[in-house]
């Protein structure tokens, strides 16, 4: 299912704006919040509800799948109507991949262990960290998933540098594309380095499509186009 910004999230149908806030009761909670939008047949879902359900998006997927590849995993989720184009739930979803990837391709984890440790590492990683605090939160997430399946703490020895390491190979690669910030292409970026690592470094196999396509640019009024590795000249 491809993400459209102007369809209701529980019924597919067209929005309506409003040029005053209206009070709206959320189709999940049933609170009552101020909003300038909702759909034709008047559903509303509250910012709290969308990211519970993208966590679940998340979950649900990274519990099921048997895939060993963790860009068609993350390509996967990113497909769900709950996952923003941008948004700090990048920050998990990249950690979330390579564990259930790295889980599904031999590497000895508690998936579901694993999978609860990075949500709630991941969301304590906020939006816009690329540009406020010099470190994409998807380079981070890399280093939360390496700490997470090689039990690193702040006294670890070996482990330790590889989780720093690691996550700083994919920083620097994200850095190598400049800016403006794009949620998508740094998630590619930051797995395609993490997976190269881990095969190095840990003897893990995940595998990885020939080529890394995109088909969120037209959802992102920034992207680099013909600059960034993962557009689709075909599109
Ligand atoms: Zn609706
Ligand atoms: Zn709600």
């Amino acid at each position: 299912m491809k993400r459209n910004e102007n369809v209701c999230l529980v019924c597919e149908k067209p929005l309506k704006y409003f040029t005053k806030p209206i009070t709206m009761e959320c189709h999940f909670c049933h609170q009552k919040f101020s909003s300038y939008a909702c759909c034709e047949d008047e559903h509303y879902v509250c910012d709290e509800c969308h990211s519970k359900k993208g966590i679940e998006a998340i979950n649900e997927f990274c519990m099921n799948t048997d895939s060993t590849d963790p860009i068609y995993i993350v390509q996967s989720i990113m497909e769900n109507p709950y996952i923003y184009m941008h948004g700090p739930e990048h920050h998990t979803i990249v950690g979330a991949a390579l564990i259930a990837a790295y889980h599904n391709a031999g590497g000895d984890i508690d998936l579901e262990k694993a999978l609860t440790e990075m949500h709630e590492r991941g969301k304590q990683c906020p939006g816009g960290t690329c540009g406020f605090w010099g470190c994409c939160g998807a380079a981070v997430s890399v280093g939360m998933f390496m700490s997470i399946i090689t039990d690193t703490t702040p006294l670890s020895t070996r482990t330790w540098g590889m989780s720093n390491e690691i996550t700083s190979k994919a920083l620097a690669k994200i850095a190598s594309y400049g800016g403006p910030r794009c949620c998508k292409r740094n998630s590619f970026t930051a797995i395609l380095t993490a997976t190269e690592y881990i095969r190095e470094r840990l003897g893990i196999s995940m595998s990885l499509p020939e080529q890394v396509v995109c088909s969120h640019s037209d959802e992102n009024h920034e992207c680099l186009g013909r600059r960034c590795p993962y557009f689709s000249k075909y599109k």
